[in-house]
């Protein structure tokens, strides 16, 4: 997750937040508060015809910076959240890992030659094979001329029950600035509620009393809980704040998404405003006062219904240096962002590469049983700067074009999702045509005719 604080340039003008009925006013109103934001600069261009798509991608394919490569260190995981796992049950993981030389390589040259900023351990697992992934961190630490080691940053992503066998050399690669973040997947705060989900008695206490413990212990390393916000588990992730906030201060919620990512059907704006407000709720009573910084992820598919309900106004949005957008709420001393994506980041901005070496323009592609069939080539025969530009200039580009003539041009969501370009890889997965309406977006025609007359859901 990008880090969402506010920029530290100073902003030359003030919007009055609530007041821009539209996308396109509200972008205005936000530059106008923030001149130096490329990505809603880029946004409004869309929206308003001044970009075209083709030149969109050109725009792109010009810079060359993958801000954050994932690395799997292992297919392994020792648990089975059935119907939510990111990754296929049937990919192969027996296959043979990629030499770490391959991997060092491939690190050192997006350093050199692609300004990268973040690396991510993943897995399945990482802490699986924890000699890799603690001699990555080790080798990805070292300094390398260039741009790419200005505010370089690594973390882990776990799913919490390896964490005890390892603090010896998470203590020591914090100290040695090897590993600036590490983020525990909790979905509860109810023991018995995780563990069902996750397929494994005792998930929920390794994991809870490990981000706990690592809040102490791993510090100044950043430690977040990161959950899944899914139809039927909002009361256990409020009591996953209520009893975490002593220790932790930040957490990252993401909305189950509809099939493929998901065997259930993920959620919708109700669910996610009826979360928000509850969390609002808590932090402004219960939590008051406590310093903590709750990031939820919005992509396009219902940004306009979650706006006409009144969770936030286009003029309130903000861009980081990095160029995400968000929209910050300060709460009685604690904070809400929503991380706010419309605009494509996989294939330009993220990559990532599994641990056979195959690199992935995108990581939706790990829902198909054979993710290497849509991959981009591998680090094994190719440079990694190689593998990159071309997943710019055909994958990136073929999507990013598709939309100039993409169906859903005249639906009054356009503007805030642009035919669910964030997911349009999956109906690659799908055999949809790129420019139909992705099989994720569940809207019917009276959805349409409500948002159309800008009716407040
Ligand atoms: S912990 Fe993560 S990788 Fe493992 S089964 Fe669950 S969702 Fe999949
Ligand atoms: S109709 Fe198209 S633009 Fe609107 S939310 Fe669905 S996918 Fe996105």
């Amino acid at each position: 997750m990008p880090n969402l604080s506010p920029q530290r340039r100073a902003t030359s003008a003030v919007a009055e937040p609530g007041k821009s009925a539209s996308v396109v006013d509200g972008l205005r109103a936000a530059i106008l508060a923030q001149p130096h934001a490329p990505t809603m600069t880029k946004w409004l261009g869309l929206a308003t015809g001044e970009i075209g798509f083709p030149e969109f991608a050109r725009i792109e394919i010009g810079q060359n910076k993958l801000d954050c490569l994932t690395i799997d260190t292992t297919g392994a995981c020792d648990l089975t959240c059935e119907g939510v796992c990111y990754y296929n049950p049937a990919i192969d993981i027996k296959e043979a890992p990629v030499s770490e030389q391959a991997l060092r390589s491939a690190i050192l040259d997006a350093k050199r030659e692609l300004e990268l900023r973040v690396l991510v351990l993943g897995g399945k697992e990482p802490l699986l094979n924890p000699v890799r992934a603690f001699s990555i961190l080790r080798f990805a630490a070292e300094p390398v001329p260039g741009p790419g080691s200005i505010g370089f940053s690594a973390g882990i992503i776990t799913n919490g029950r390896q964490i005890h066998r390892h603090w010896g050399e998470l203590e020591q690669a914090v100290q040695n600035k090897q590993l600036q973040f590490l983020d525990v997947s909790i979905d509860s705060g109810y023991a018995e509620e995780h563990d069902r989900a996750r397929g494994r008695e005792g998930t929920f206490k390794l994991a809870h009393a490990a981000v706990l413990e690592a809040t102490a212990r791993l510090a100044p390393a950043r430690i977040a809980i990161a959950s899944i916000l899914k139809p039927d588990n909002i009361d256990g992730l409020l009591e996953l704040l209520r009893i975490s906030a002593p220790s932790v201060r930040h957490f990252y919620v993401t909305p189950l998404l509809p099939p493929t990512f998901s065997q259930t059907s993920g959620v919708g704006p109700d669910t996610i405003k009826r979360f928000l407000d509850a969390v609002a709720s808590l932090f402004s009573t219960e939590l008051a006062g406590m310093d903590l910084e709750l990031t939820f992820y919005l992509g396009g598919l219902y940004l306009l219904e979650l706006n006409r309900s009144g969770l936030f106004a286009w003029d309130e949005l903000r861009e980081t240096e990095d160029g995400y957008c968000y929209v910050r709420h300060d709460i009685n001393k604690n904070q809400v962002a929503f991380q706010i994506q419309v605009l494509p980041e996989y294939g330009s901005r993220l990559g990532r590469i599994l641990p056979n070496g195959t690199y992935l323009a995108h990581a939706h592609f790990l829902q198909a049983p054979n993710p290497g069939k849509y991959a981009v080539g591998s680090i094994v025969t190719e440079r990694l700067p190689q593998l990159y530009e071309r997943a710019k200039t055909t994958l990136f580009q073929d999507i990013a074009v598709s939309r100039a003539a993409h169906e859903c041009r005249k639906r009054p969501c356009w503007t805030n999702c642009f035919g669910g370009w964030t997911l349009a890889e999956n109906s690659i997965l799908r055999g949809i045509p790129l420019q139909c309406r992705p099989a994720e977006c569940v809207k019917t025609e009276q959805d349409f005719a409500l948002l159309e007359d800008g009716i407040r859901c």
